[in-house]
């Protein structure tokens, strides 16, 4: 059968693909379609056709799957900020629990091992700490401000995201109005010209304090104290910056951040620990989940008191700083140097001196360090190594090191179950067998899933 782009085909979705996107088959052919779920039987018009598969999107619902519900977001099909919207919730932690379980046992060829039960979210709504909205001109010369629709860069405005932070709207309609009667104009990544491209809000939950960052194509905002002076009036709003970004590129922020108001930083807190996070430094956007995962990885450490840790790509020193309390000794290693700023002032904030960081490359930093001690005739060794990798997850040199430093126990901690296990396989190849592997619903609404995995040395 020849399948085309725009034909349309009546059939039942049977399964999730990696991102909550719904399967279906032609004749063995697979089609992947947007904003589909498993028991819908639909009108799919082919979007693009491969050899094998191709992509699809809902034309019309024959008869939808019990496991749908109406998203509360009335732009949720249109928005990419949000994949799953319109499946339960209950039915999408399956579906994350499920995909981990998957591929650890199909791409880390693992069976054995004890999946506790996802944490899931009893509000899984305006849980986002953090939002970055783009800035562009509409067609009638109207400021856009809102999320990119999925796979493009045509702005959907939002008023109210409802997975964002419940004040956010209020913050960018006084940008909004600045920029108006300022005339100042968003960026057009077409020309390169305008200067206003990313509106940065982020709260931090525990200490209710609030930053503002406004990501511009130049050094200068006009009229910058007026803006200012508007953005104080909210109650907690601790520091308004500017970052400089002007390369064609579609990374959001640049490296230069220039400071209008406040210290650079807001202070929040995980548990009993307190942070400042800095505009470029990373920080898990879901407060109340973050405190779970952690717990998990500490669990994990299974720490006495007595143990060197490494916190690979640690940012601001967060799970670090949690795990201190209960070590000999933490060692972090993060590639942004302000990030690494704000951990060794959150050690001090917490009267923390058993914690060092360390700028650069974990792939980098490792290998260097156990190839010093060797030189110097010593065998380095660690109790517990920490790793929460982006995406891409280890380097091979960085999982080489690892084992030659015959930690106890790896705690992994991933936002990619694809390359979690992928490394878990090197590892159980090379001294180590997955126990425990505990999932983590940081991100409700999209197809994206936190796991914290325990894998230890295996006792000769
Ligand atoms: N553990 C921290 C940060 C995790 S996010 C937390 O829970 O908050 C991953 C971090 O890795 C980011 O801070 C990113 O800046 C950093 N990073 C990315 N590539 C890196 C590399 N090659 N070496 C070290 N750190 C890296």
């Amino acid at each position: 059968m020849m399948i085309k782009k725009n034909d349309i085909y009546e059939i039942t979705v049977t399964d999730f693909g990696n991102d909550g996107e719904g399967i279906g088959r032609i004749d063995g052919y697979t089609l992947f379609i947007k904003d589909a779920i498993p028991g819908d039987i639909i009108k799919a018009r082919i979007t693009k056709a491969g050899k094998s598969f191709g992509y699809a999107r809902v034309e019309e619902m024959v008869k939808p799957s019990d496991d749908r519900v109406t998203p509360v977001c009335p732009v949720a099909a249109r928005c990419g900020g949000c994949q799953i919207q319109h499946l339960s919730y209950k039915k999408q932690l399956e579906f994350k629990q499920n995909k981990v379980k998957n591929q650890l046992e199909r791409i880390g060829k693992v069976k054995n091992f004890t999946m506790h039960p996802i944490i899931g979210m009893e509000n899984p709504y305006f849980y986002r700490n953090k939002s970055q909205y783009p800035v562009t001109l509409g067609k009638d010369g109207s400021i856009q401000i809102g999320f990119y629709a999925g796979r493009t860069h045509n702005v959907i405005e939002t008023e109210k995201c409802y997975i964002g932070t419940e004040g956010n709207e209020k913050i960018l309609s006084v940008v909004r109005n600045h920029m108006e009667s300022n005339h100042i104009l968003p960026y057009d990544e077409v020309n390169h010209k305008g200067l206003v491209r990313h509106i940065l809000i982020r709260k931090a939950f525990a200490t209710g304090q609030w930053m503002v960052c406004l990501v511009i194509n130049g050094k200068k905002y006009p009229n910058a104290d007026f803006l200012v002076d508007e953005l104080r009036q909210f109650d907690g709003m601790t520091s308004i910056c500017l970052n400089v970004n002007r390369e064609k590129s579609n990374v959001i922020l640049g490296k230069e951040v220039i400071n209008l108001y406040g210290e650079g930083f807001i202070t929040d807190k995980i548990g009993d620990v307190s942070f400042q996070i800095s505009p470029l430094a990373f920080y898990q956007v879901n407060p109340v989940q973050t405190v779970k995962l952690y717990q998990t990885a500490l669990e994990y450490a299974g720490l006495t008191g007595k143990e060197t840790v490494w916190d690979l790509y640690c940012g601001i020193g967060t799970i670090s700083l949690f795990l201190a309390k209960s070590a000999l000794h933490v060692k972090g290693v993060e590639i942004i140097p302000e990030a690494i700023e704000n951990a060794r002032n959150n050690a001090k904030l917490n009267g923390i001196d058993n914690a060092e960081f360390f700028v650069g490359k974990a792939e980098e930093v490792l290998p260097a360090y156990y190839e010093q001690q060797e030189r110097n005739g010593i065998q380095a060794t660690a109790d517990v190594i920490v790793v929460d990798p982006p995406r891409k997850g280890l380097d091979i040199r960085l999982r080489e090191t690892m084992v030659k430093m015959h930690p106890t126990r790896i705690v992994y901690v991933s936002c990619d179950s694809a390359t979690l296990a992928r490394d878990v396989e090197y590892l159980t190849r090379n001294g180590y067998e997955l126990t425990d592997v505990r999932t983590c619903d940081m991100f409700p609404m999209s197809g994206h899933v936190e796991t914290v995995v325990l894998m230890s040395k295996v006792q000769k």
